[in-house]
């Protein structure tokens, strides 16, 4: 849709052309979803795809993302034949149900700094232990993980001014042997509980559920737990009822049955050598 309250965009070629920040202004990477309804009070967008970010990365410490990087562009990523891990990016990039301009359009950092529960990049940079990148409008940087980056519905750890510039994929995650389930209410709907597995050669498993929850919850078992374990410590990190999702796609006693339902056959899949 037209935006009528836009009377700038910005399209800065280096860092130092990013503008001060305001509370009127927008970044955009995709545009999918600030152009899928009103904004109100933007009035100036900062198209991030003009700085010309690389897409994609590979080096000794794994793979680097730019935000800017299309989901599109992503799903063509050619892995490392010693990287299962790196079979989750094709699941979790088709967990993102558009159409084809979507899919063309739409950025991982979009993904990410949206903070819907269902973000399929969310999922897939949380269960790889991906490190986020930010740039701060000092002109110095930070990192965090991303599963510390969306911190509910809607909600990140980004401050004022601040861009999400790349996400990293440890080498040592993608190594990983994974499992991946997703539900959605409908065939062709939102996703409703992901829940991604992932077995290290040191016998660790670690569970990370999305879409379900309003953040990602991540839990780490030193070896495969037993059913009973896996549950309670599912809950404990859930932290209650609080996290468990509650919209048009599912209610929340409905999403945690499929978490848990999914943890425990992916508790199964990946116990064996
Ligand atoms: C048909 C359709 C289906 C969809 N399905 C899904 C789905 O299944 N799951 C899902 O999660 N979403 C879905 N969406 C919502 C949305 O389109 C996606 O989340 C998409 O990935 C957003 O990416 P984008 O690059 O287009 O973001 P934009 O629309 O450009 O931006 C989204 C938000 O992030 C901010 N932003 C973007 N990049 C950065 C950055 N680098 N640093 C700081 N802030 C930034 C923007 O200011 C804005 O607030 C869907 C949307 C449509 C229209």
């Amino acid at each position: 849709m037209d935006l009528q309250s836009i009377d700038t965009v910005l399209m800065p070629r280096t860092r130092a052309e990013l503008p001060a920040w305001s509370s009127d202004t927008a970044m955009l990477g995709g545009g999918t979803w600030l152009f899928s309804e009103p904004q109100p009070t933007i009035r100036r967008l900062v198209d991030l795809t003009s700085l010309g970010w690389e897409n994609l990365a590979v080096d000794a410490a794994g793979l680097h993302i730019a935000a800017t990087c299309t989901i599109a562009a992503l799903s063509r990523f050619a892995a490392p034949a010693d990287w299962p891990g790196a079979d989750l990016i094709g699941l979790c990039c088709e967990a993102l149900l558009g159409s084809f301009k979507i899919w063309n359009a739409a950025t991982v950092g979009g993904n990410i700094c949206l903070a819907l529960p269902a973000g399929p990049m969310t999922a897939l940079a949380a269960a790889l232990e991906g490190v986020a990148t930010v740039w701060c409008p000092d002109g110095g940087e930070r990192r965090l993980p991303v599963a510390n980056f969306v911190l509910g519905e809607r909600r990140t750890a980004l401050a004022e001014g601040e861009i999400l510039r790349s996400v990293s994929l440890p080498r040592a995650a993608l190594q990983r042997r994974f499992a991946f389930r997703r539900m959605s209410l409908t065939p062709n709907g939102r996703s409703a509980a992901l829940v991604i597995g992932a077995r290290d050669r040191d016998g660790s498993l670690r569970l990370t559920l999305t879409a379900a929850t309003t953040r990602p919850v991540c839990v780490l078992f030193p070896a495969p737990p037993s059913p009973s374990e896996l549950v309670a410590r599912i809950d404990a990190a859930a932290g209650g009822a609080g996290p468990w999702h509650d919209d048009i796609h599912g209610d929340p006693a409905w999403r945690r049955h499929l978490s848990l339902h999914f943890a425990e056959e992916i508790r199964r899949e990946l116990s064996g050598p």
